[in-house]
């Protein structure tokens, strides 16, 4: 039993006619506990929510103590990939109050909104801070010396913005220069596609970035303008909405035309039975929690790329929820 559970980690995820491979990457909140996510078969990590630094504590982390957490990260990974998402605070995510105050005066005073998941949340914040982003981003760059690391912005609804972070990577990099630090200069950048704006028209997204990952769980959020986090609102929050499906096909066939890597990091990556979905709009990359890699991995291997392809064009004329459900429920009780 316990060697068939090597076997099934060293194997790929890959469709049983090998028309398609998947890599699987882990979503990752600590550096700790890596050692399990490498034993899961992670290839890597797609997402490392980079907030979970610098919360719950009222003296945020300078780019010393960000460096080495970056780079215990990426040294445990083994030169596998490591994509670092910047700070993502706001809405759900939140700073402790002597934090903001002694840190960011600016922000301090616009303490209270009253809609903080439309508010001055992650990429925003982070431009309304830039001592803030330079030195996170000094920091990434510094741990990305001779590694394969990756810079993901999140929550980014315009062209703008993308603009405005490359710059102060940019910035980032001719300081470190300057100071004669030791950087990656060559990191791809890349989005969070995770707010309509986005998925509706991404090709010029798209063209201002090295690679992109879809954020399933805020795309629901805004599309379907429903609260992530509200359980009164619960029951409306589906990942099944056709509108949702939509918006990840428009995307994916976008990104497909471009050739810029696109993955998925939001939680619908991570369960089985929108792996067939996945697999048939071509998706080559999906992050997860570790523990979630062993059962997608088994279901993309008991599918065709064909009948994935198929599938997607049967599940993308459904009118309802309900109807989607219906779908994939079918679908997979035939692939079990
Ligand atoms: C998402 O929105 O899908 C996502 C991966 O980011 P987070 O859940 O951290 O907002
Ligand atoms: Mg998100």
């Amino acid at each position: 039993l316990y060697s068939e559970f090597y076997r099934a980690r060293r194997r790929v995820a890959e469709t049983k006619d090998q028309k398609h491979k998947v890599k699987l990457l882990a979503n990752i909140a600590m550096v700790a506990g890596l050692d399990e996510v490498l034993h899961q078969g992670a290839q890597g990590v797609g997402l490392f929510r980079s907030e979970y630094l610098f919360m719950g504590r009222n003296r945020l982390p300078d780019e010393e103590e960000q460096y080495e957490s970056y780079k215990e990260l990426i040294e445990s990974m083994g030169g596998r990939p490591v994509t670092i998402r910047t700070l993502d605070v706001g809405g759900d995510k939140l700073l402790t109050h002597e934090a903001k105050a002694a840190n960011l005066p600016q922000t301090a005073l616009n303490e209270e909104e009253e809609n903080p998941a439309l508010g001055l949340r992650a990429i925003r914040f982070t431009l309304a801070n830039p001592s803030l982003f330079l030195t996170q981003i000094r920091a990434i760059l510094r741990a990305a010396y001779k590694e394969n690391v990756k810079i993901l912005l999140p929550m980014v609804t315009s062209i703008e913005e993308i603009i405005e972070a490359k710059r102060y990577i940019e910035t980032a990099k001719a300081q470190l220069s300057a100071e004669g630090k030791l950087f990656n200069p060559e990191v791809p950048v890349g989005i969070m596609v995770e707010v309509p704006a986005v998925a509706i028209r991404p090709e010029p997204f798209l063209r201002e970035v090295d690679f992109a990952s879809l954020g399933t769980n805020d795309l629901v959020q805004y599309t379907l303008a429903v609260d992530r986090g509200n359980p009164s609102v619960a029951p409306i929050y589906s990942e099944y909405h056709p509108a949702v499906l939509h918006l990840i096909a428009n995307t994916a066939k976008m990104a497909q035309k471009l050739n810029k890597p696109l993955s998925v990091c939001g939680e619908m990556g991570g369960k089985k039975n929108f792996a067939p979905f996945f697999v048939g709009l071509g998706f080559e990359e999906l992050s997860m929690a570790a523990m979630q890699i062993p059962s997608v991995k088994k279901q993309i291997r008991k599918l065709t790329l064909e009948e994935c392809q198929k599938f997607v064009k049967n599940l993308l004329r459904k009118n309802t929820s309900a109807e989607v459900k219906t779908a994939i429920n079918n679908f997979m009780a035939k692939h079990e």
